[in-house]
């Protein structure tokens, strides 16, 4: 398992950092110095109150801390990319398209119709997470953001069984939480970060991404603000995925019907915001019965491809 940078020192012990700002900080979720050290000074000023002058000094004490922020050059780079873990989806065919399988510290979108198989294969990932790396896993837990209320306890039964584990154990790694609306589901990733002080949290599912958001900001005049808080959430949670060498794993709808900006059906919703931000992204399709279709979109190193699995009782398979 690749090594999680840890910093021993307490927010309290860094110059500008009160008790008052301490307790303000850790309550927006900034509790150790990785996440101070990734932190934008604007941010940082918001939750605390703080000048942003005040801000910027409290990030680069923690940076020096940590020992980040400078240039590197491409062999460490190299070096770094060999922590990146693999998750197995469960079918080989999709794996490869995607390299191996799913990576951590990176996002990964899937996009598709209704019924087309999102849903289900963050819940294989879920139980794959669990498992040691010889079974494609990462010994890991999973936070699971639910927006749509489609996580499913006894379908993580069902996976279970047929992979012979014990679901019980592994419902206890899945730590689910239902958003009510995006603004809560923000405060969810600051929440996750708690969660991942004390389990060992390898995965974070957003199931999905952007329904809030499409809902709550409908039209013209509100479009810039959607996507300027869409752009900040991801960011938030690609760091998350930094941190915590976790796969950032999120489902997003196409549109259902034209509407006035993204006016083709099989288009994402999030626009260029979430297609820049997603590491991979994978448009999915129903093909006969149990088969679907996977199309590799967007990725910084690998071809774009299609992939064919099934989704059965036993899971995600080729
Ligand atoms: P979405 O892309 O909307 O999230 P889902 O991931 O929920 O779609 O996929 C739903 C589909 O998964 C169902 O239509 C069915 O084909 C399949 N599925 C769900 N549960 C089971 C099961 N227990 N056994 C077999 N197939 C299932
Ligand atoms: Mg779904």
């Amino acid at each position: 398992m690749p090594e999680i940078v840890m910093a021993s020192k307490s927010i309290e012990e860094l110059p500008g950092v009160g008790p008052a700002t301490a307790d303000k900080l850790k309550e927006a979720g900034f509790s150790d110095l990785m996440a101070l050290a990734v932190a934008s000074p604007q941010a940082l000023a918001d939750v605390a109150e703080l000048g942003t002058t005040v801000a910027q000094k409290i990030i680069l004490a923690a940076r020096e801390e940590v020992d980040i922020g400078g240039f590197e050059t491409g062999d460490i780079l190299l070096e770094r990319r060999k922590s990146v873990s693999k998750l197995t989806t469960g079918s080989k065919a999709l794996d490869s398209l995607l390299g191996g399988g799913v990576e951590t510290q990176a996002i990964t979108e899937v996009f598709g119709e209704f019924g087309s198989g999102k849903t289900q294969i963050a819940h294989q990932l879920a139980v794959n997470v669990t498992r040691p790396e010889e079974d494609g896993g990462v010994d890991g837990e999973t936070v699971w953001i639910d927006t749509e209320s489609t996580f499913r306890p006894e379908r993580i039964v069902q996976m279970c069984a047929a992979l012979e584990l014990d679901p019980d154990e592994v419902l206890q790694k899945i730590h689910v939480a239902r958003a009510f609306n995006s603004h809560h589901q923000m405060l969810l990733v600051d929440k996750a970060k708690e969660l991942a002080q004390v389990h060992p949290i390898r995965l974070f599912v957003e199931d999905s991404l952007t329904s809030h958001f499409r809902a709550e900001y409908i039209g013209r005049g509100v479009l810039a603000e959607r996507q300027q808080l869409l752009n900040r959430h991801i960011h938030n949670l690609m760091r998350f995925g930094d941190i915590y060498d976790a796969t950032i794993f999120v489902t997003n709808q196409v549109q259902a019907k034209p509407d006035a900006f993204f006016g083709d059906p099989t288009r994402p919703i999030g626009g260029h915001v979430v297609a820049h931000t997603s590491t991979f992204r994978i448009y999915l399709r129903k093909s006969k019965g149990e088969r679907r279709i996977a199309r590799l979109i967007d990725s910084p190193n690998l071809p774009e491809a299609e992939a064919i699995f099934t989704i059965s009782e036993d899971g995600i398979r080729d």
